[in-house]
């Protein structure tokens, strides 16, 4: 029986972990957090799941919150007018093709844990470093590192032609409430770009609690949204979240009158930058460890696309641990891994990072001709499902011009 260990569990590592024991594979799970510290402790994310990111769990039974957690039907984009005060120089809203799910990974991560445990997985709780994952590879045909953000990714080489950014390129903040009131229609992520500020989108969401908003804040390094180092208490968290959408959305600031913090850890504030590695890491013995998701390439989170991400890379790490049957997990195998995810992954890469510059004169044409073709808001919205789709036409002015010039037609 081939035995694997995964270093992290979180969205990747667990996914695969419970794809693997499925399939009579023998799994170590090393996790640094136990479930009840995950649960009791702080936000990790917005999480916000397109639905082929949560068909992957569907697939592997592993979707326990579809029919309890408020679903996400569409997408919606503003930005203010820049000289009519309170007032919207683009406004449009793109239904999705299928809902989108935002599960607190307070609330995921446990109960995959507890799944992982009763289906006969070895759960160690420790904090793996080098000379653990060198005991690990000497046991073992496969050791997969999923550990996110944590620094054990670092033995990972940067990848400096697959990542054009070295220092992070938001301020980021969450803040989950309750009290929020609603968009009209239909429930959205509302997505707001302030040029030159940053962004602020805000969807709902199952937490600990139940259902609730989770309120995404971008700012742009050195402006003022870059407004948190001063905030020391989750009261001081929630005062200027509301202020940000006071001063710039006042369209956002009316949802806001009664909003509340789900609990005092319904909140975070950071930065990191956009990183793609190496995937496969050589240990000081020569054996080899293979990369998984946010470990070797971290995105930053404007486009909601990390979790999905997660869940498509260990779709794909798995399907390839299944069809090796008893070949060995060499090196080339590792590489040929990650290269069928990046396949897919680059274009979701290249469409975040394009989203962290100020957007081109072409893009803004595309984003303001929304309004006015529901067609092209539509696909808009679908293409956080699908980020391959934005290509070529959302990264080339004579496609984005061909393909208006179209729609106009049509
Ligand atoms: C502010 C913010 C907002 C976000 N919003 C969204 C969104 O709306 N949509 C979306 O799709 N994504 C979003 N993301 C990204 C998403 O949360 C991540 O991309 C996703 O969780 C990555 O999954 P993963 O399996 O790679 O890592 P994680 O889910 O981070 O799991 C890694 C696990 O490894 C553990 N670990 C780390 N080091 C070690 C070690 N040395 N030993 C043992 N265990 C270890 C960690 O404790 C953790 O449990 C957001 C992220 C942030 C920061």
């Amino acid at each position: 029986m081939r035995k694997i260990t995964i270093v992290g569990g979180g969205q990747s590592g667990l996914q695969v972990a419970l794809g693997l024991l499925q399939k009579g594979y023998k799994v170590r799970v090393v996790q640094n957090r136990t479930a009840e510290e995950v649960a009791a402790g702080r936000v990790l994310s917005s999480q916000c799941m397109f639905a082929n990111a949560v068909q992957h769990e569907r697939d592997l039974g592993i979707d326990f919150w579809s029919d309890s957690c408020p679903p996400v039907e569409g997408i919606s984009f503003s930005v203010p007018h820049p000289e009519l005060p309170g007032q919207k120089a683009i406004d449009w809203v793109g239904r999705l093709d299928r809902n989108a799910y935002s599960v607190d990974q307070r609330v995921k991560i446990p109960r995959w844990l507890a799944e992982f445990e009763a289906a006969g997985g070895d759960l160690v709780i420790a904090d793996a470093g080098v000379a653990e994952l060198e005991a690990y590879a000497g046991e073992d045909d496969l050791v997969l590192v999923a550990s996110g953000k944590g620094e054990i990714g670092r033995m990972f080489e940067r990848d400096a032609a697959k990542s054009p950014f070295d220092r992070p390129q938001r301020a980021l903040a969450l803040t989950y409430v309750t009290g929020m009131t609603p968009r009209p229609e239909h429930s959205a992520v509302s997505f707001n770009l302030i040029p030159g500020v940053g962004e602020y989108f805000v969807f709902p969401a199952l937490t600990t609690t139940g259902p609730c908003e989770i309120m995404v804040m971008e700012g742009v390094p050195g402006g003022p949204m870059d407004c948190w180092a001063e905030v020391k208490t989750p009261e001081e968290h929630l005062a200027k979240s509301k202020w940000i959408v006071d001063t710039f959305l006042p369209w956002e600031a009316e949802r806001c009158r009664d909003i509340a913090l789900t609990d005092d850890n319904g909140i975070l504030a950071g930065r990191f930058a956009p990183t793609v590695r190496q995937p496969v890491a050589t240990l000081p013995s020569g054996r080899k460890v293979l990369g998984l998701a946010d470990a070797v390439c971290l995105n930053d989170p404007i486009t909601g696309q990390g979790s999905n991400n997660a869940a498509k890379a260990a779709a794909i790490y798995l399907r390839r641990i299944l069809a090796q049957e008893d070949r060995p997990f060499d090196g080339v195998w590792m590489q040929g891994t990650f290269d069928a995810y990046w396949d897919y992954a680059q274009w979701v890469v290249r469409w975040t990072n394009m989203m962290l510059m100020p957007p081109p004169s072409f893009v803004l044409e595309i984003m303001g001709s929304a309004q006015a073709f529901p067609a092209l808001a539509q696909r808009i919205a679908n293409g956080f499902d699908d980020p391959r789709d934005f290509f070529p036409w959302f990264a080339d002015p004579a496609e984005a011009g061909a393909y208006l010039g179209q729609l106009r037609a049509a």
